[in-house]
């Protein structure tokens, strides 16, 4: 990189600096008040930024704008307006009104609306969200929107984040006047999103329908090497990849991500960025856009990247570390226990609201991470089981211990001891990692493991934000009363004494892999639900439906419409996927398999003219036919399947019978073609494998 990296960083978005140096002195303080207040914009100040930023934008090289937003499809929407305007004198200029920056008008009827559009019309708005910079991408000027339809109702993902992000702050800023802050008005999540994914060449894509239209492997036999001598995490990076990451960093700090961190990841082709975390707004709009970015790199350099959750059996799949926390606005890091957590009242509060938070709505948390894709991750030994619960650490655990039986617990302030006397010796941690539980303390943060690599992270933080909003405003309306009280601070901590009596179960610092978890998980009581099909139904049941509501998240509705969202969104996954494989096996496999054994058939008559022994090919050929006799069968079987599929029409029967019937066969199937994958010559196999594919770059 040749670029001086403060120079690059964020020289295409329409920042706070930029504003400031644009626009007028009280115009950038009027924008700043709805930005940091959501106060709303007057439309002569609209006009005028506007204009600010469409010769800002034009500067960039761009020549259109587009609102951009997350409707429900799982991807980013944009459509392309140009600045361009006729002049009376037939020719043009470039005009951009205030008007056209807060509001657009996109037919939502094209658009995933769980049933919304039914109820009310077709027509839906994109509205500009001034938390989130502008940018210019690609001859563009991008401007983030919320997209909601005619009657106010949520079509996308941006919507309810906002909504909780501020039920999060109001709740946060009563709360934390409990404990003497009296100054703080705002309170932000905040969050970064490790993102794991996979780099492919192209050419060996090219090659694959499966990861064409589905994103993974359908099929595949293991390769003779695996994950299983741990020798790519961390590893040196291959000059290909390097060079790819080195210009994804260039083109993210550009887009103003503060990309931080890279490296290889545990399966072979697997890497990890990871940027510096952020609100959770700006967050989940640098994901998405990061996950466009690292797709459009990898191609300049003949890769294709991954962001399936498990694109190849056998291996790792990739997920997205969701780092959750608070701030205020005076700076402090809510999730901070700061050196001695024992006498920080105020964290061990917030803390017990998310053990309770946790644990009464569980199923949220799972649901918030589930998907097809994800199904084939979570609880398979390399990602969190699909059972939620909290691992504290040692120091933690040690503090909530000594509350719960009136003790007082005395930091340790332990130094670590390599054993090398020329080493420097650096304060110990008070927590050490565990990499099995779905949601984490690391220290100042939590981490929730679960998320899915291509999932927007936008829904695991509303139902987070929710979550804990719901308890800490319970907390306040109980302690409130007390405020200023002698008693205050025993009073707390018998809150807090009473509410791990009936939530500790949540907490779990042991290994979440092994399968004695799975049972210690069931005889706690804690919910297990597998798969998609079996967590989304929680989703409006009545306790959830109740918070949601009660913040303002999601109506009745725009919940239900959410469920079915998923519901069918996970349904056709797998018909795509079926369908593929029905056409590979069909079009691809089959013929080839036939064709060899024909190959075979006919040496062996060959042979047995001239009375050569042809014990071998008879073997190869009895084995192949058998095997492509029962490969038939199952392409025929699931052929039926899915025209059975997709004539149910409860949306939850349907998910219900893809999971339990269509995927069976597919298994079926799959094993079936890797045997025989295995059984024949690799010039006779029309796929790559998955040696080609993950060991090529
Ligand atoms: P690891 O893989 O060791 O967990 P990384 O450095 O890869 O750690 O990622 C940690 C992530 O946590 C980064 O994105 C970092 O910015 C984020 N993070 C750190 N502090 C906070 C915080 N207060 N709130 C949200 N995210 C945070
Ligand atoms: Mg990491």
């Amino acid at each position: 990189m040749n670029a001086n990296i403060p120079d690059i960083f964020a020289c295409n978005v329409f920042n706070d600096e930029v504003m400031k140096t644009r626009l007028p002195k009280n115009i950038y303080k009027t924008l700043r008040k709805t930005i940091d207040g959501g106060e709303p914009l007057d439309m002569t100040t609209a006009d005028f930024v506007a204009n600010t930023i469409k010769e800002w934008a034009v500067e960039k090289g761009a020549t259109h704008y587009t609102h951009w937003f997350q409707p429900m499809t799982g991807s980013t929407a944009e459509k392309h307006d140009s600045f361009i305007a006729p002049t009376a004198n037939g020719m043009a200029i470039m005009e951009f009104s205030g008007k056209s920056l807060v509001k657009g008008e996109p037919d939502a009827s094209s658009f995933p609306s769980g049933g919304l559009r039914r109820t009310s019309s077709a027509r839906g708005y994109t509205a500009w969200d001034p938390t989130s910079y502008c940018f210019v991408k690609e001859g563009s000027l991008y401007i983030p929107t919320v997209f909601v339809s005619y009657t106010g109702e949520a079509l996308d993902k941006k919507t309810p984040l906002l909504r909780s992000m501020e039920a999060l702050s109001r709740t946060s800023v009563r709360f934390l006047k409990l404990f003497g802050n009296e100054n703080v008005t705002r309170v932000t999540s905040t969050v970064g999103a490790e993102q794991e994914y996979f780099l492919i060449d192209k050419k060996m894509y090219d090659r694959r329908e499966d990861l064409i239209l589905t994103g993974r492997t359908l099929f595949g036999a293991n390769p003779p090497k695996g994950q299983e001598l741990d020798d790519q995490y961390f590893a040196n990076l291959k000059p290909r990849i390097a060079a790819f990451m080195s210009d994804l960093d260039e083109e993210l700090w550009k887009l103003g991500i503060f990309s931080k961190t890279k490296h290889n990841e545990v399966a072979p082709a697997q890497h990890e960025m990871a940027p510096v975390f952020t609100t959770s707004n700006l967050g989940a709009d640098q994901n998405e856009l990061a996950m466009e970015v690292m797709e459009k790199v990898a191609l300049r350099h003949g890769l294709v990247c991954l962001l399936h959750e498990k694109p190849f059996e056998g291996v790792n799949g990739s997920g997205k570390h969701n780092n959750w926390s608070m701030s205020t606005d005076d700076g402090q890091n809510l999730l901070d226990p700061g050196d001695t957590p024992m006498e920080n009242l105020q964290f061990l509060t917030i803390l017990c609201a998310l053990i309770k938070g946790v644990d009464e709505y569980a199923d949220l948390m799972r649901l918030s991470a589930a998907s097809a894709g994800n199904d084939h991750r979570l609880g398979a030994d390399e990602a969190p089981p699909a059972i939620i619960s909290m691992f504290l650490g040692e120091e933690l655990d040690a503090v909530l211990k000594a509350i719960e039986e009136d003790t007082v617990y005395k930091t340790q302030n332990e130094t670590f001891v390599i054993g090398v006397n020329a080493l420097p010796s650096f304060p110990k941690d008070s927590t050490d990692r565990n990499r099995t539980s779905p949601f984490a303390f690391t220290g100042n943060r939590f981490e929730f493991r679960m998320v899915g690599s291509s999932d927007n992270i936008a829904c695991p933080n509303v139902l987070l934000n929710t979550i804990v909003a719901e308890e800490l405003s319970q907390f306040t309306e109980i302690l409130e009363p007390l405020k200023g009280s002698d008693n205050f601070e025993s009073e707390v901590k018998k809150l807090l004494k009473s509410v791990l009596k009936d939530h500790r179960r949540i907490i779990f610092n042991g290994d979440g892999y092994s399968p004695e978890w799975v049972k210690e998980a069931e005889r706690r009581g804690l919910p297990n639900y597998a798969s998609t099909v079996d967590c989304m139904p929680h989703y409006t049941d009545e306790k959830n439906l109740r918070i949601l509501r009660k913040f303002g998240i999601y109506n009745q509705s725009e919940l239900t419409a959410r469920k079915e969202i998923h519901l069918e969104k996970y349904s056709k996954t797998i018909s795509i996927e079926a369908r593929t494989m029905i056409e590979m096996a069909r079009k691809q496999l089959l013929p080839a398999v036939l064709e060899y054994v024909e190959k075979l058939c006919r040496s062996i008559a060959v042979k047995k003219q001239v009375g050569v022994t042809s014990a071998t090919e008879e073997k190869i050929a009895a084995k192949l036919g058998a095997l492509s006799d029962r490969f038939y069968e199952s392409i025929e079987r699931l052929e039926d399947l899915v025209n059975k599929a997709v004539n149910i029409k409860n949306v939850l029967e349907q998910a219900r019978f893809f999971r339990r019937n269509v995927l069976a066969e597919m298994d079926i199937m799959r094993s079936i073609a890797d045997e025989t994958e295995l059984n024949i010559p690799s010039a006779q196999w029309p796929i790559p494998s998955y040696s080609e594919i993950i060991y090529n770059v």
